[in-house]
């Protein structure tokens, strides 16, 4: 694939999990299976953390690829859990740096509760999660499937979270994280780039409403993470509208997690342009290109 007048290479996936938060995989063969699907920009973007960007980011320009630094930031608005993507930020910032400990700490408690919620009932034990954990990885409800998975309790990660996992079922329990608008800042204070991540996922109120959107935009917002599996027909016309209005950046890609989830990467894609935009607006930390 030829180099693109903006210095990177194309097909761009923004949006992939490695074995750092819930992805199945090294950051390297994350990366790896990107380029076999035809990726040739990606970006690393593990939950509340940015632990996997050096490993990622050799195994990339090994490959001919560009990366880009990036992270999926927990949220919560009232209720909703919201997931934002930070792009090219500075690693060191201090104050992201203790929102994200506090999150991933705080992380750590929650799933215990849950598994002593669930071992109520089945045979499952925190230790079982622990084993399905790389050293240090965000902690998340993916690994107390995997560990129910592990018991045969269910079958895969999906069977998880539309039974046990999901918050009906009783056993469900929060875990700290900060408003969207905070996070929008922090990711935008520290140089980065703030797209919010499946911003239109099917289900009754799962949606922040428009007013609160346009809060976030006056914040820093840098635009919507528009072409993913997850967002509804409908709500991507409206986000369409929105970005188009306020001038945002949209982007496409695959949520990859390894095996935890069918999502293939390369099955959404990011416009050149908009790759462009991004790079542009990121300062706190470069790029890796080849
Ligand atoms: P948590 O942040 O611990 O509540 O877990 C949410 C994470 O679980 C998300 O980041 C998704 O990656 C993952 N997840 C949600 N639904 C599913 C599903 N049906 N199958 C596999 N993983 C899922
Ligand atoms: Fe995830
Ligand atoms: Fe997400
Ligand atoms: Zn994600």
């Amino acid at each position: 694939m030829a180099t693109s007048s903006h210095g990177f290479a194309g097909p761009a996936d923004l949006h992939l999990h490695s074995n750092h938060s819930d992805g199945t995989e090294s950051p390297a063969e994350v990366v790896a299976q990107a380029h076999a699907h035809g990726v040739r920009t990606l970006a690393l973007t593990d939950h509340d953390r940015s632990t996997g960007w050096g490993e990622a980011g050799d195994a990339a320009v090994a490959l001919g690829m560009t990366f880009i630094p990036g992270m999926e930031l927990s949220a919560k608005h009232e209720w909703r859990s919201v997931h934002v993507l930070g792009y090219l930020f500075d690693p060191q910032d201090e104050a992201l740096r203790a929102e994200t400990d506090r999150i991933r700490g705080d992380r750590i408690g929650r799933a215990e509760r849950i598994v002593r919620n669930i071992g109520r009932d089945y045979d499952l034990h925190w230790d079982d999660v622990v084993a399905q954990t790389t050293l240090d990885a965000t902690v998340g409800r993916p690994h107390i499937a995997d560990a129910l998975v592990a018991r045969g309790i269910v079958r895969d990660r999906t069977e998880a979270f539309e039974g046990i996992l999901h918050p009906r079922e009783g056993y469900y329990e929060p875990h700290y994280a900060p408003d969207p608008i905070t996070a929008v800042r922090l990711i935008t204070e520290a140089g980065g780039v703030a797209i919010i991540a499946h911003p239109v996922t099917a289900g009754r109120d799962r949606m922040m409403p428009v007013p609160f959107i346009e809060r976030l935009i006056d914040a820093g917002l840098g635009g919507f993470e528009i072409e993913h599996r997850e967002n509804t027909e409908s709500g991507k016309r409206m986000l369409r509208e929105i970005a188009a209005k306020h001038d945002l950046i949209v982007t496409g890609s695959s949520d990859y997690h390894g095996t935890g989830k069918p999502n293939r990467p390369g099955e959404n894609t990011t416009a050149e342009e908009m790759v462009a935009r991004l790079l542009a607006h990121g300062t706190g930390t470069a790029p890796r290109v080849p």
